[in-house]
């Protein structure tokens, strides 16, 4: 990626004005401090990712919140397809085993879309989980599989709504 021949970027003194190598600590001119975290950023910003600025990373908030959302989805789908027997479905079964499985690649699609930044995975992630709640009701499963689906609604608020604007 880099060589020799190419010249460092260069960030101007907060001071002066004076155009600097990102590699200095002080100004050529006046001797002010750089602020060289800054600079890095600005460097990083430039050299790998232009149309990323900082401000658009993970975080662990929300890996763990994908993570969860992949682990929550095996919960469900094990609470789904292994709740008892002989109970009274109000739908047809293959209705709601075919729902189960859309949820199933939902859960696994809609973590995958988000930590790319697309819409479509919170979106799906929404979708998912207000199909939960329906069929969490409709079954009659335990009250904790719709607390998992409203705490991930809560989650989606919560972790992406300050962060919505880097979605496309
Ligand atoms: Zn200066």
């Amino acid at each position: 990626m880099t060589s020799a021949s190419e010249a460092p970027p260069l960030i101007n003194c907060d001071s002066c004005g004076v155009p600097n190598s990102i590699e200095a600590w002080q100004c050529a001119k006046c001797g002010a401090a750089l602020a060289r975290a800054r600079a890095s950023a600005i460097s990083v910003a430039e050299q790998i990712a232009p149309t990323i600025t900082e401000a658009k990373t993970h975080g662990g908030c929300l890996t763990a919140f994908l993570i969860y959302l992949m682990f929550s989805s095996a919960v469900i789908l094990f609470a789904f397809f292994t709740r008892p027997a002989g109970g009274r479905p109000t739908a047809d079964q293959s209705v709601l085993t075919l729902a189960g499985l859309a949820i199933g690649f939902a859960n696994l699609a809609a973590p995958i879309g988000i930590w790319r930044w697309k819409k479509w995975g919170v979106y799906l992630c929404v979708m998912s989980a207000g199909v939960q709640i329906g069929i969490v009701f409709l079954v009659g499963l335990s009250i904790f599989s719709a607390s998992g689906a409203l705490l991930t609604l809560g989650l989606v608020r919560l972790l992406l709504n300050p962060i919505w604007k880097y979605f496309q």
